[in-house]
């Protein structure tokens, strides 16, 4: 019984298969998981309170002499149950209840009750809470603090308790393997794993409750340090699996190269040469290249991902880009259509939505190897696209695809068309900066480069926040612009996922704007669209034969019109400030001073009112993506909102990030030898999947 990493839950007394199957819905199947499984917080049940010192919106334990109970009819009929103790009188309240339960609450019996006291229309009262009869002898008072578990239909907390307590009893008979170096570990967390395990299932009467309820005890924060590293340990190693596998290097074609660059308008700033050069250095290298590429919104990552694609291309392979959606995928297309075809490059369009026959066609151009790039939405990575040499894979605003996605497209990548045993070379490219501590733990199997510098002649978008009790202001600000010969967006933002939802506010809207603004030319664009129609209506914004572009967020990446120069967008509150950095840089594409305006929805918290200021504030991406961190969390920045990937049991990304250099520094350690790390990575990752169903 000396690893209870290897003792499944059926040890346990009162464990049969069937509930092994409901514990595995919370990545409980053996006796350590359910050690790991710590609570979500903590009941003090230690000491009773007196009714008199109960606080509003604390929880506590009560023990009083029913005075009465009475079905009161107010708006809602409920059950009083009148407490009395030495100190005070209270009312317990009960909106559900049952002739029996009634029946229980007898004049003059004692009783015990746990509940969180809030203020009610006489006084404080207790809803619903547990409560216990006191007969002869007094029930038993807990010495420890009581722990609530995260659960699952089919488990009580009761039972959950139960079997945390036959876990620890186990624990203390030899149990669960230290496996972290002691010296490694920072003096401040240097708190042995049982005892750290015992601690946080059932912490001492009189421990601090508060910084428990933070997760900042150094009891956590030694299990969450724990799991960035093994989350990172096991980055790492798909890190060096990456390197063990070959690609076929893609060596510069010069001449291609200056006939591409000779086209182009501009010359690259610096900055893309720099980020161009680190590409070159890796697709010239033999084994695959997983490079994340980070740009400010219009610092101009397409021009980059097309030099990359030249290589591909030049070397007499395939190459594909993959857009997040439909609109920018055709974007894409016509980008690089525009570009690469004057160069005698074929290129092809797979997206959800072409028609059977052109589908056909396409599929055959591809499997062939006449199409040699390829653009297209997820559609690209369905089995039957069966690619030809395919020898680079550039990814546009990796964000929305998550760490789960980026995995499998290695696979599928592998698996599809490339020659012999190669797996092609990934570039990921995104427009929401990452910070360094998040960029190096959420990112460790990637390397980096960061394109810092916008193309020469941007003018500064001057944002502001106006509330939409000033609405018709904002209107004549439209109608102002567009008499000047500018074009406008209005963007509508919806929290539904529903796609027709956010349709239909969106038509709404432009209703409400085609009666107010009289003479402007006012098109609408949302998910719902057709292709071909989001195509007419984008084409016709583009050529200025639309004044004002009522959209959804479908508009947020990409999209590219430089006379546009007024963004409204609505309802700023309900977005990220990634997002809406993003949807702002929409605008100030062109020489024209541009201007963005949050309409916010009133009343505004004061977290909203923080993060429009943010927005405000800065216009440099990466100061918009710590202030992010900082106000919402990593979850936004990541995706994971969306795609719910890295999913951690313990840590928190943004309270534990200033562990995370101390995780690398651990991982970068010779004391943490190989089946350590393999160890670690089992225990934090093997039964729960690493990245939570998307
Ligand atoms: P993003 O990084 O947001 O994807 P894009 O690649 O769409 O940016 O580029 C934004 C705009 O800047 C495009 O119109 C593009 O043609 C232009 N652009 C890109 N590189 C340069 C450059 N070196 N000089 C001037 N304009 C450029
Ligand atoms: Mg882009």
């Amino acid at each position: 019984m000396n690893n209870l990493a290897e003792l499944p839950v059926t040890a346990l007394k009162g464990v049969g298969d069937k509930f092994a199957q409901v514990l595995a819905k919370l990545h409980i199947a053996t006796v350590q998981d359910l050690l790991f499984h710590l609570p979500l917080r903590y009941q003090d049940r230690t000491r009773i309170t007196p009714i008199a010192a109960l606080l509003p919106g604390v929880d506590a334990v009560i023990e009083g002499e029913v005075r009465a109970a009475d079905v009161v009819f107010g708006r809602r009929r409920s059950l009083m149950v009148r407490l009395q103790d030495g100190s005070g009188t209270i009312s317990l309240r009960y909106f559900h209840f049952t002739a029996a339960q009634k029946d229980r609450f007898a004049r003059g019996s004692r009783l015990r009750c746990y509940g969180e006291a809030r203020r009610g229309a006489a006084g404080l009262e207790l809803y619903h809470p547990e409560t216990e009869l006191v007969g002869a002898e007094a029930p038993d008072t807990p010495e420890t603090l009581t722990p609530v578990y995260p659960l699952t239909e089919g488990v009580s907390q009761a039972r959950l308790r139960g079997l945390a307590q036959q876990a620890l009893a186990l624990l203390d008979q030899g149990g669960v393997s230290e496996l972290l170096p002691t010296e490694l570990l920072p003096a401040s967390l240097r708190y042995p794993l049982k005892e750290a395990l015992r601690y946080l299932h059932s912490p001492p009467a009189g421990a601090d409750l508060a910084q428990l309820a933070t997760g900042v005890h150094p009891a956590q924060q030694r299990l969450a340090l724990e799991e960035l590293l093994a989350h990172h340990l096991s980055l790492l190693e798909l890190r060096r699996s990456n390197s063990a596998i070959s690609a076929p290097p893609l060596p510069v074609n010069e001449a291609l190269e200056r006939d591409f660059l000779s086209r182009l308008p501009f010359s690259l700033t610096g900055a893309q040469q720099r980020v161009s050069a680190e590409i070159a250095a890796d697709l010239a290298r033999s084994r695959p290249m997983m490079r994340l590429l980070q740009g400010d919104v219009g610092a101009g990552k397409t021009l980059v991902a097309a030099l990359a694609a030249l290589k591909g291309i030049g070397a007499g392979a395939q190459v594909a880009v993959m857009a997040p959606t439909e609109i920018l995928a055709e974007q894409h297309r016509r980008n690089f259509s525009a570009w690469l075809e004057p160069l005698g490059i074929s290129v092809a369009q797979l997206t959800g939505s072409l028609k059977a026959a052109e589908r056909r066609s396409e599929l055959a151009a591809v499997a062939s190897g006449a199409a040699q790039l390829i653009v297209g939405t997820h559609a690209l990575f369905q089995p039957e696209v069966a690619f030809h040499n395919l020898a680079l894979v550039i990814i546009d605003e990796q964000h929305r695809f998550g760490v789960r996605q980026r995995l499998e497209l290695r696979e599928k990548g592998a698996a599809t068309g490339t020659a012999g045993r190669l797996q092609p070379h990934q570039l990921i490219m995104t427009a929401t900066p990452i910070p360094r501590t998040l960029a190096m733990s959420a990112f460790a199997d990637l390397d980096c480069s960061v394109i810092d510098e916008l193309p020469p002649g941007r003018q500064p978008i001057n944002t502001v926040a106006i509330s939409n009790e000033r609405r018709d202001q904002v209107m004549e600000r439209v109608q102002g612009a567009v008499a000047e010969g500018r074009q406008a967006y209005w963007v509508c933002t919806l929290i539904e996922e529903s796609e027709s939802l956010q349709a239909q506010a969106a038509e709404t809207t432009a209703n409400e704007l085609a009666e107010m603004l009289q003479g402007v030319r006012i098109a609408l664009v949302h998910g719902r669209l057709k292709p071909d129609e989001k195509e007419r209506v984008m084409t016709a914004f583009k050529a200025g034969e639309v004044d004002l572009l009522v959209a959804t967020t479908v508009i947020e990446v990409g999209v590219d019109v430089p006379n546009a120069s007024l963004m409204i967008i609505e309802n700023p509150e309900r977005l990220g400030l990634a997002q809406l950095h993003q949807l702002r840089g929409r605008v100030g594409r062109g020489s024209i001073a541009s201007h963005c305006v949050l309409l916010y929805g009133t009343p505004l918290s004061q977290n909203g009112r923080a993060r429009l200021q943010a927005l405000r504030q800065h216009s440099d991406g990466f100061a918009i993506a710590e202030e992010d961190l900082r106000l919402r969390g990593p979850g936004e920045i990541l995706g994971t909102r969306q795609t719910g990937e890295i999913q951690h049991r313990i840590a928190d990304l943004q309270r534990d990030a200033q562990l995370l250099p101390q995780v690398q520094k651990i991982a970068a350690s010779p004391l943490l030898d190989e089946e350590l790390r393999r160890q670690l990575i089992a225990r934090w990752l093997q039964n729960k999947p690493r990245f939570a169903e998307a």
